[in-house]
């Protein structure tokens, strides 16, 4: 590790302070990392068990008004083919979802108005009576109206990741639309007052993010109480302002001081060291962990404080378009071909699927 030295032990999660996590995040050392490993691992199955929950995600839309500058779905790609999938396709979505044994499907997509909030409360209605899934919803940044219509109609959770608490860089890299300033932690407590569980989570490896900007993030996570949080590597698009900032420099070789990298190994650790400050939340091995090492990402993620996984069941049709950076995992697999390898997979790890619907369970200590 770089800095002062090694981290001190690993111990009780609230003794880990901001600088402590910091010298974590800077740990080298294999051996010293698989003390950290081995903690999140031991705090994953005291405090949520062995059980894996399984959440189809269907990616309804890729239709966005934003112009977030890492998306490729982003408002000013002209090179996307747009699409919005019909009511009866995400039903059969949800019904496949059903029949692989998941508890819940995640209706994700760009920040799309096309998506009323009328059409939204519709479908959640549609899924809630024809399943009995829990609905996930992921839709940007809108409206607490619309918030509030469909955790009425029957909505259990949204996620909106804050992406990073380093203010100056947020500003940079999502901007804000004309006349409403983006403020996604007040999103989160609106969400939370409606009475959703609420997800958030952020990229590891933007340029311009520092180590001591992931430990606040960390810091800030233990400090929020959310149920769910989404950790994935930052992933370059070439048709994106960062992506091109991220390509020059790596030509140039000239990156911010202390600079975090968008590595699989940076990511596990921010995974372990937010299961030991959220001892009892729900992270994913993410889709964007399982791409950046295709041989064992998710493992890693799994066997490193992640206790879900979210398997892409979006028709392969409309799952090549939703191209949030290249080469998605899965691209062109079908949901059966991407079932199978993940129960394989879990099967190996000696981890069950989840049963019920896998919502968060709180808890006051391990076991509990
Ligand atoms: N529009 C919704 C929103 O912004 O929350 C949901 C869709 S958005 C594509 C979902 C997440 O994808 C974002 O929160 C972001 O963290 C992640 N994402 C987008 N582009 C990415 C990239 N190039 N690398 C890694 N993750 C990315």
């Amino acid at each position: 590790m770089s800095g002062a030295g090694a981290p001190p032990p690993l111990g009780v999660a609230d003794a880990l302070s901001r600088e402590t996590i910091e010298a974590w995040l800077r740990e080298e050392d294999a051996a010293r990392l698989d003390e950290l490993w081995r903690a999140a691992d031991e705090t994953r199955r005291a405090y949520v068990g062995d059980e894996v929950h399984l959440r189809g995600l269907c990616e309804v839309s890729n239709v966005c008004v934003r112009s977030c500058a890492y998306c490729g779905i982003r408002a000013p790609n002209r090179g996307v083919q747009r699409y919005r999938m019909h009511t009866g396709d995400v039903v059969a979505c949800a019904r496949q979802a059903r029949a692989f044994g998941y508890g819940t499907i995640v209706l994700q997509a760009g920040e799309d108005y096309g998506l009323s909030a009328e059409w939204v409360a519709d479908l959640v209605r549609r899924i809630k009576a024809e399943t009995a899934l829990a609905v996930t919803l992921s839709l940007g940044e809108r409206p607490e109206a619309d918030l509030a219509a469909w955790r009425e109609a029957g909505a259990d959770r949204y996620l909106l990741r804050f992406e990073t608490s380093d203010e100056r860089l947020y500003r940079h890299i999502h901007p804000d639309l004309p006349g409403r300033v983006s403020d996604r932690l007040a999103d989160l407590r609106t969400l939370q007052r409606l009475g959703y569980e609420a997800g958030t989570g952020i990229m590891v490896g933007v340029p311009g993010q520092t180590y001591a900007s992931v430990a606040a993030d960390v810091d800030l996570f233990r400090g929020m109480d959310t149920d769910m949080i989404g950790i994935g590597p930052y992933l370059p698009h070439p048709a994106t302002p960062l992506g091109a900032e991220f390509a020059a420099r790596v030509a140039s070789g000239d990156w911010p001081p202390d600079q975090v990298p968008n590595t699989e190994l940076m990511t596990c650790k921010v995974v372990a060291l937010t299961r030991l400050v959220r001892p009892d939340s729900n992270l994913p091995a993410t889709t964007a962990l399982s791409l950046v090492d295709k041989e064992a990402g998710r493992a890693h993620g799994l066997s490193r404080g992640a206790n879900v996984v979210m398997p892409n069941i979006t028709p392969p049709e409309y799952r090549e378009k939703y191209e949030i950076y290249p080469e998605k995992a899965d691209v062109h697999e079908t949901a059966e071909a991407i079932n199978a390898s993940i129960q394989a997979l879990l099967r190996e790890l000696g981890r069950t699927v989840g049963t019920g619907a896998g919502g968060r369970r709180r808890t006051s200590g391990p076991g509990a």
